[in-house]
């Protein structure tokens, strides 16, 4: 037997892109429907961002207790071994996701969106049927629908996840055990946040990357003190060579890679986490049936993500780069309330993005290595962390990390803002508002900055763009 409903709104996927497209629809009472095939929140919250950040976090804790307790810092210091239980901490890992998890369903609730559990499968652009454990399937029809479901990790065909020795990073937030060696494929987000994350905790890892830097998202001054901090905590990492398979050596599993010149190398892995991007989830939910354009893999979308298909809107990771979960939640609340009629236009250019490595890397906008590839002239500004007070006093400071503002020379309104340092995500909120806000120099430069905060730096980095900064020699002209 089949139930039906029919519904203003059903948005498929309840991950940062679907919840919040959800319950913006709700509190602006439109009839929402929101079908979810496995725990709410998706990839960012049960399998992404916050458990690797709840990861990275316990290990950034544990190697400050193991430096205490063998060499001691700012004059403190603990007898005996700093111990790290791999179950405990994934305990707590899942405790916080759970929270959370919990927590987007009372939203939900409160908003007066209908949570359906199980997994939609589409028959045409305005139908579909879930399958609902213990209870009938539902045949929903809606006049619009939003999709958001997401993307799922890329395999490498000749190196498929098993679950055992090669992991995603799914598997990776959830070992039993800490592997003694780890081979991470990839550097970039995903590689390097958890191949950092594990050599915290004591993994010698190994990191194998097909492109000629790492990170290669980001320009050589950003990565740098990235690069140093691997080598300096013993992280060896492979340029411009591409993974080949697992092989077993003797007792001993190794990753095979194939350098530059064609040679064979081998890495020991315990473990082979693959961290080669992420495709977009469009198999195996009936959007064949749907009659939407494609864009290469991605659902095509305009800059209201409206699909081709007429009510048919699609959102997240299904619709492309950046694929990060602000960038999903803000397209979700935008669509609802275009529904609801109001005028909206999707804008990429305020997104930001971090990259919780060690250190941290923070952008948003244009490098000026890109500036001027699009044919800007610009004037370029940056402060060292070395020279922060608030950065030297958190026990930060000598990573080589800096903030640098780049601006059109014509007219001084700031095109990108980057840093890079310990604890330097926090400062995305300024950097982002300052280029949503179309930010003059002269504003960054003019607003009055906390003492001592790290933004501070953003103050300065304006104050060296236009020739006068206080905290550093200024530049001479
Ligand atoms: P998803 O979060 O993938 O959600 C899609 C949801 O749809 C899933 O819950 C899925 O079960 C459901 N679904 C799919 N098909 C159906 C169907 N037919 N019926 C019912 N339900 C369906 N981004 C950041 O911005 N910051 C970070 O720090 C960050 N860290 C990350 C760390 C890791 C390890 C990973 C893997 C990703 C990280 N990301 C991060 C990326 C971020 O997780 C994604 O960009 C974000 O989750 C995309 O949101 P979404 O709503 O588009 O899709
Ligand atoms: P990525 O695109 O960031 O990095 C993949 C890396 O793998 C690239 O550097 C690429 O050159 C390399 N590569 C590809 N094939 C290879 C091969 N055969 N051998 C060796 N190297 C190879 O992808 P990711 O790290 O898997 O992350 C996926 C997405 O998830 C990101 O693009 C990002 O949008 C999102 N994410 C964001 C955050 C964050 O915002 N902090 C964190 C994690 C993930």
């Amino acid at each position: 037997m089949t139930e039906t409903r029919n519904c203003t709104v059903l948005v498929v996927g309840g991950g940062p892109g679907g919840y919040p497209a959800a319950i913006r629809a709700g509190q602006l009472g439109m009839d929402t429907i929101l079908v979810e095939g496995d725990r709410l929140g998706g990839t960012c919250l049960i399998r992404g961002c916050i458990p690797s950040k709840a990861m990275i976090q316990a290990a950034t804790r544990y190697e400050e207790t193991r430096k205490l307790s063998e060499d001691g810092e700012m004059g403190i210091s603990i007898s005996g071994e700093s111990k790290l239980d791999m179950g405990e901490l994934v305990a707590w890992k899942d405790g916080v996701v759970d929270k959370l998890s919990g927590g987007v369903g009372s939203l939900l609730k409160a908003a007066k969106v209908e949570h359906v559990e199980g997994w939609a499968e589409f028959e045409d652009a305005k139908t579909c049927t879930v399958r609902r454990q213990g209870k009938p399937a539902l045949k929903i029809t809606a006049e619009h629908v939003i999709l958001a479901n997401g993307s799922v990790e890329a395999e490498l065909p000749f190196m498929k996840f098993d679950g055992g020795t090669v992991i995603s990073s799914r598997d990776a937030l959830s070992l039993a055990q800490m592997p003694e060696h780890l081979a991470v494929v990839g550097a970039g987000y995903i590689g390097l946040e958890l191949g950092i994350a594990y050599a915290k905790m004591g993994a010698k890892v190994t990191v194998v990357e097909a492109a000629d830097s790492i990170l290669p998202a980001y320009d050589g001054e950003l990565s740098r003190p990235v690069a140093q901090w691997m080598k300096a905590h013993g992280v060896t990492v492979h340029l411009s060579c591409k993974a080949k398979g697992v092989v077993q050596k003797g007792n001993e599993t190794h990753l095979e890679f194939e350098t530059k010149e064609g040679e064979i190398e081998s890495a020991r892995a315990d473990k082979v986490l693959v961290a080669v991007g992420r495709r977009p989830n469009t198999q195996g939910w009936g959007l064949e049936n749907m009659a939407v354009d494609m864009d290469g893999p991605f659902v095509k979308v305009d800059a209201r993500c409206a699909t081709s298909m007429r009510n048919v809107w699609a959102i997240g990771d299904l619709v492309g780069e950046p694929m990060l979960a602000h960038k999903a939640t803000a397209q979700g609340e935008m669509v609802a309330e275009i529904i609801a009629g109001h005028r909206r236009e999707f804008d990429h250019r305020h997104i930001a993005a971090v990259c919780f490595t060690e250190p941290e890397i923070v952008g948003v906008g244009l490098t000026p290595d890109e500036a001027r590839a699009q044919g800007e002239e610009v004037i370029v500004g940056k402060f060292p962390f070395a020279a922060s007070g608030r950065a030297l006093a958190m026990g930060g400071g000598t990573d080589g990390g800096f903030v640098r503002v780049t601006a059109r020379a014509s007219d001084h309104v700031v095109i990108g803002i980057h840093a890079v340092g310990a604890h330097a995500a926090e400062l995305s909120g300024e950097f982002a508002h300052a280029i949503e806000m179309c930010a003059r120099l002269e504003d960054i430069a003019g607003t009055i900055h906390v003492h001592p905060t790290l933004t501070e730096a953003t103050g300065e980095a304006a104050l060296a763009a236009l020739g006068h900064p206080i905290h550093i020699p200024a530049p001479r002209r």
